[in-house]
């Protein structure tokens, strides 16, 4: 799952992007695996949130006279994806500890708070219920 990968693994597939144009699944799921470490990292954040606003006005460039994105906004994006990749890169094989219990979608997956506990509790499926 790309969502438990380290820094250094994330920083590596932002960078293979280049060779994927318009492949707007990729970059939903690299903005969804890298937003927790722009939470919790201040070196991380800005170029997260860059990543996040220039990968969704590419996927908002959509023209269905032309039928494809375009390439100037995959360009942008992928500008940002390079910088993010700089930012994580640095971490190394930090990853972010997930949640292993599980809920009504299946496994947890939320970030652990630093203490080791989940911040969606109450989203847990127990037993008992
Ligand atoms: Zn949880």
């Amino acid at each position: 799952m790309l969502k438990e990968r380290t820094a250094a693994e994330l920083a590596d597939a932002l960078d293979g992007m280049q060779h994927h144009q318009h492949n707007t699944g990729g970059l939903s799921m690299l903005d969804e695996a890298t937003l927790e470490f722009g939470w919790r990292y201040p070196s991380i954040g800005p170029a997260q949130e860059a990543f996040a606003k220039a990968r969704h006005l590419h996927k908002r460039s959509y023209r269905t006279e032309v039928g494809n994105y375009s390439d100037e906004s995959w360009q942008d994006a992928m500008d940002a994806a390079r910088q993010l990749a700089e930012a994580l890169r640095p971490l190394g094989e930090t990853r972010i500890p997930r949640c292993k219990e599980r809920t009504g979608w299946g496994t947890c997956g939320i970030g652990l708070k630093d203490d080791g506990t989940c911040p969606a509790t109450d989203e847990h499926r127990t037993t008992e219920q």
